[in-house]
């Protein structure tokens, strides 16, 4: 069953380009910039992923044109993950080729824990090749990730650091917010001491907070590192922020694949599910 799109619309900026282009817009009057994601992940037919990578580059021509300050996030599963990791490679790469060329910049999102190792390998490949034009997420409630920042740390990536957002077992993930807070603080100071622009992506006061004391009492200018937020939640505090003279990144998603985004969303807040039955009423 499909459900209508205007129960997501608190958390999703339209249905395709069309429909988001004006929030960013919006967004970019505000003095934020944003990171825009065409939703959809775990696709398995390779036509699928290979339009998909057509539509990415659309879209890095339509922030082009729309003049839009936005960068791009985009997941491997919905270029082939799931189907052979060298076709997904040169789908990346291919999508690459063209954010190079455009000088656009492209994140490749941090997905479940299978796709961990194969992730950041092919992140690694595709960051010896485009630089500075590609990122990379990492999860701080995953016990591998001390080492894995570490090490990408060690040559400088562009790294956006989050709690992480799958269900994961307690052998793989920790499962209480007091030690993923105790994580992500020890892993955001090293990003900051090694990375030339961490970007601290959390709506939490607590981790917000202490970015701002440790940037302060480490001597961190507000312009060395970023905060990033998702579209619909926490606006004033994103604008707040903006007027403290920090620099904030809204991740807009779009698209019509909304609803594992959109899941997601309300499994980790319950208070957002009130946003929904309310935005519902206000239909
Ligand atoms: C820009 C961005 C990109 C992301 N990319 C990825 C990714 O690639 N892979 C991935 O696994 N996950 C990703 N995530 C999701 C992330 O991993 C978390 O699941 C999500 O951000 C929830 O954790 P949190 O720290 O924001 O706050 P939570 O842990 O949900 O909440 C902690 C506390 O923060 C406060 N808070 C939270 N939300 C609100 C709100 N709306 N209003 C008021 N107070 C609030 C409350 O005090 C709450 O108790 C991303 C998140 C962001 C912001």
């Amino acid at each position: 069953m499909k459900l209508p799109f205007f129960i997501a619309r608190r958390f999703v900026a339209g249905e395709d380009f069309k429909q988001a282009a004006p929030k960013v817009k919006e967004l970019n009057q505000r003095g934020l910039t944003a990171t825009l994601d065409l939703l959809g992940e775990n696709v398995d037919d390779r036509k699928l992923a290979e339009q998909t990578v057509d539509e990415y580059i659309d879209l890095i021509r339509n922030i082009r044109d729309d003049g839009l300050k936005s960068s791009i996030s985009i997941k491997l599963t919905m270029m082939g993950l799931d189907i052979d990791r060298d076709f997904t490679r040169d789908n990346l790469f291919r999508l690459l080729e063209v954010a190079h060329k455009e000088d656009q910049f492209v994140r490749i999102d941090m997905e479940g824990s299978d796709y961990t190792q194969v992730t950041l390998d092919l992140f690694k490949e595709a960051y010896q090749k485009f630089g500075k034009h590609v990122g990379i997420v990492i999860q701080a409630y995953l016990h591998r990730t001390e080492k894995d920042i570490a090490e990408l740390a060690e040559f400088g990536a562009d790294v956006r650091l989050c709690k992480g957002a799958y269900k994961e077992p307690e052998r793989i993930a920790l499962q209480n917010m007091p030690a993923i807070r105790e994580a992500f603080k020890e892993q955001a100071a090293t990003l900051m001491q090694h990375t030339a622009y961490p970007r601290i992506a959390t709506h939490d006061d607590e981790l917000i907070n202490w970015t701002k004391n440790y940037a302060a009492e480490n001597k961190i200018g507000k312009a060395r590192f970023e905060f990033q937020m998702l579209y619909g939640l926490r606006q004033d505090t994103c604008e707040q922020l903006v007027a403290d003279g920090y620099n904030v990144r809204v991740y807009v998603p779009y698209g019509t694949m909304w609803m594992p985004y959109f899941t997601r969303r309300l499994r980790e807040r319950k208070e957002n599910i009130w946003f929904i039955l309310s935005t519902m009423f206000k239909k």
